[in-house]
């Protein structure tokens, strides 16, 4: 069979988190089977749609390295070819016209929940007579058209990832409605399962991979399927992502969309393989840290999880160190840099950048975290209470003042740990200080706090732009 997936987002939001997980796995299965990957831009609630969300959901795709095959499907350029469908189940017999008004409608669910029942259509306009039908449209009432779903039916199919499943169309809330409120001379917008159907058929899609919200639907489309005569893919349903506390991971968990993570400072890398995992176990001898394009030759359905996955932000915090930590210097540099232009923050030299990331790359965990990082070799630093106590030490005035008066008769900035070394030496000997206090007193002075990348270094690095003679001439 040639494997035909697709992702069929609606661009009502940024790419969700779930959306792209689903993507993950379809692109995934599509490269293990040597199949195609495919993109339907369902965009039929107009009120909803954006273009913006379009190009979001494009862009943050390709950040993560999920391309697609041939060109994307724009679901409302075809509204022709899915009334067309609803006619021929109009003209089957299975599909009809529903007058019901939306008061009508309210009082009878209304009237189950009283009775403690859950809401259902109860089918009242399946069987009208033609005069009945003819009374409506007289009285120019508008009608939906509903897909008739029998009580009766059980519908079954073998789920890739859930294995055998069953619903029984008593479950599915009545005849579905296939298509928007319209008169009753004409046929209002389709609705999605209709949609998805013909689309999904006309796209020749082999496998439908979804998340597992979408289960009873999966029953819905197969009627559909049934009644069309079409061929039925095969279904998989992926596991829902959960938040700590357990619940479907929502827009009020914060950061759900993928542009979001990527403005927090999380790499495509290790967002793509955090994502694989949620759901999926690696196999055994398998490292949890891989490039999603190496890991499809082994990917595979039974390895996904019927249970919903823990959205785990300490596993992503070490996934995303991983990589920053396996980035060369010049990676890092040029991740780095162009945050460091928002900020107006220019490095002096390729070089003078390549130590800094060099320096405050190892304890970064977000990217955003080299920015934080860098800010004190740029913006003079706010001091912190340790910071201010260090200073506030009479040995500390005279150690700064040690240091000041060297570093003024030098020629240059300092050029070397060597040079800075040298100096630190002498400062501990001429005011017959222990080390740690000078050490301590400099960085206090240099950078505001106490804590911080190795001092000598650093030192050197706000040397270049004379910085450490302003900073600790403040001190004395
Ligand atoms: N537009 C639907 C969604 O975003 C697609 C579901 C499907 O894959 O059929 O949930």
């Amino acid at each position: 069979m040639t494997v035909r997936v697709r992702l069929a987002p609606s661009p009502t939001g940024t790419l969700h988190l779930g959306t792209a997980r689903t993507a993950l796995f379809n692109w995934l299965f599509a490269k293990k089977e040597g199949g195609s990957f495919l993109l339907r831009i369902e965009d039929t609630d107009i009120e909803r749609s954006k273009e913006e969300y379009v190009k979001n959901i494009y862009e943050g795709l390709q950040w993560l390295g999920i391309n697609w095959d041939e060109s994307p499907i724009i679901q409302r350029e075809r509204i022709k070819e899915h009334k067309k469908i609803i006619k021929v189940l109009l003209a089957k017999g299975v599909a009809y016209r529903c007058y019901a008004s939306e008061e009508e409608l309210d009082e009878m669910r209304e009237s189950q929940k009283r009775n403690g029942l859950a809401p259902k259509y109860d089918n009242r306009h399946r069987n009208l007579t033609p005069e009945q039908e003819s009374k409506f449209i007289h009285a120019g009432k508008e009608a939906v058209i509903r897909f008739k779903i029998s009580d009766q039916k059980l519908i079954s199919w073998n789920d890739l990832i859930r294995g055998e499943m069953t619903w029984s169309g008593k479950d599915l809330g009545g005849d579905m409605v296939i298509a928007r409120r319209a008169p009753a001379d004409s046929i209002g917008d389709p609705l999605y399962n209709l949609v998805v159907v013909a689309d999904d058929s006309a796209m020749k899609i082999s496998h439908v991979i979804r998340g597992e919200d979408h289960l009873a639907n999966t029953a819905k489309q197969i009627l559909l399927y049934e009644a069309l005569d079409l061929k039925i893919p095969v279904f998989a349903h992926t596991p829902l992502i959960l938040n700590s506390e357990g619940k479907k991971l929502s827009k009020r968990d914060g950061v759900t969309s993928i542009s979001d993570f990527k403005k927090m400072g999380y790499t495509s890398e290790a967002m793509a393989n955090y994502m694989t995992l949620l759901g999926w176990s690696v196999p055994e001898g398998i490292n949890e840290r891989f490039k999603i394009s190496e890991i499809s030759e082994i990917f595979s359905f039974k390895k996904v999880n019927k249970a919903s996955a823990k959205f785990d932000w300490d596993k992503l915090n070490w996934l995303n160190s991983q990589v920053i930590h396996e980035m060369s210097a010049e990676t890092l540099l040029n991740n780095l840099n162009p945050l460091f232009q928002e900020n107006g923050w220019n490095i002096p030299s390729q070089e003078w950048g390549i130590h800094l990331v060099d320096l405050i790359g190892p304890s970064m965990v977000l990217i955003n975290d080299g920015v934080d990082q860098a800010k004190p070799f740029f913006e003079e630093p706010k001091l912190s209470n340790d910071g201010k106590k260090q200073l506030e030490l009479d040995e500390a005035k005279i150690i700064l003042k040690f240091v000041l008066e060297k570093l003024e008769s030098l020629d240059a900035s300092l050029s070397s740990k060597e040079e800075a070394l040298d100096l630190i030496n002498k400062a501990t000997k001429s005011c017959s200080v222990k080390k740690g206090l000078v050490m301590k007193s400099l960085r206090a002075a240099l950078f505001g706090t106490l804590n911080g990348p190795d001092l000598v270094q650093s030192w050197v690095l706000l040397s270049r732009f004379s910085k450490d003679r302003t900073r600790i001439s403040r001190f004395i």
